[in-house]
């Protein structure tokens, strides 16, 4: 599991298992085209059930939002199971208290896990990872978001009981540019910092396109909520700890730790992952989100 410790940190045989492995899946050596064209074109690349074994309809993967644009299907706590007191002491408290930070980073991993191939083992590996992050005392699931190769978004760490992950309030408000919600994914480098993890093991296996394409659109949706350019750099400074680094404003994990997360397969595309998301930033609205 691939978090603030290591890759190889304790407890990863929880969620690992060579069962489960599905090496036989179809690996892809270089990245498709990109996918602008919501519906039709993610239906296209889905040929006609080569990853998905045609049990799961393409329609399902995106939800037509305002503008035309095609957001990823979104999956909250409540609808996949987020046993909320898993989170509390027995006195009803909590390790990590929700609290907010302005958005200077988005910091992509994987779950260096077996890896999903249906929304039923996406629920399943997320329950386990969720007990597994409370187990190594992160207070709950230590990523913002996490993405299974179909193309689904779920919402990991809690933030608050709204019904939009990650930030404190809804981007469309006109107080205040959206706060997030301080994680537990990136040693040393939490607060201020978006974890969006990929559901699988990104060493072993290409990244779907489905996958790709969400990855992509939801962090083009964060830069577009938090005017952060993925394509600069910038100098971070954690405001909990005073740890301070010149890094990229979207970094795989690796750049800040002793780690391979998120995979070589997906960190070998990390410049044209910048590239299509700055040129996805200009077609989504500001005020549109998850939810
Ligand atoms: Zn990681």
């Amino acid at each position: 599991m691939c978090t603030e410790h290591h890759a190889k940190g304790p407890g990863r045989a929880a969620v690992s298992g060579a069962a489960r492995l599905d090496g036989g899946r179809p690996v892809r050596a270089t990245r498709r085209r990109f996918l602008a064209g919501g519906l039709g074109a993610i239906a296209g690349t889905l040929g006609g059930g080569l990853l998905l074994g045609g049990t799961v309809a393409a329609e399902e993967a995106s939800v037509e939002r305002s503008g035309g644009v095609s957001l990823p299907s979104y999956h909250n706590r409540p609808s996949w199971g987020a046993d909320e007191a898993l989170r509390l002491k027995q006195d009803g408290t909590v390790d990590y208290p929700v609290s907010f930070f302005p958005v200077q980073k988005i910091t992509v991993h994987h779950t260096a896990s077996w890896t999903p191939w249906s929304e039923d083992e996406s629920v399943e590996l997320l329950q386990a990872v969720y007990r597994e992050h409370i187990a190594q005392e992160f207070g709950d699931i230590g990523y913002h978001l996490l993405i299974d190769p179909l193309g689904t978004v779920y919402e990991g760490r809690y933030s608050g009981g709204t019904s939009f992950p990650v930030y404190d309030n809804y981007p469309s408000e006109p107080a205040w540019a959206p706060q997030a919600v301080n994680a537990a994914h990136t040693f040393q480098y939490n607060a201020g910092n978006i974890g969006i993890s990929i559901m699988g093991d990104y060493d072993a296996h290409d990244i779907s396109d489905e996958a790709w394409w969400a990855l992509k659109t939801t962090i083009a949706l964060i830069c577009a909520n938090t005017g952060i350019d993925p394509l600069g750099e910038s100098l971070y400074t954690n405001p909990i700890n005073g740890v301070e680094a010149m890094l990229p404003n979207v970094l795989p994990h690796r750049t800040v730790a002793g780690t391979d997360c998120p995979g070589a397969y997906i960190v070998q595309y990390f410049d044209q992952l910048r590239d299509e998301v700055a040129a996805l930033i200009p077609a989504l609205g500001t005020a549109t989100w998850l939810a």
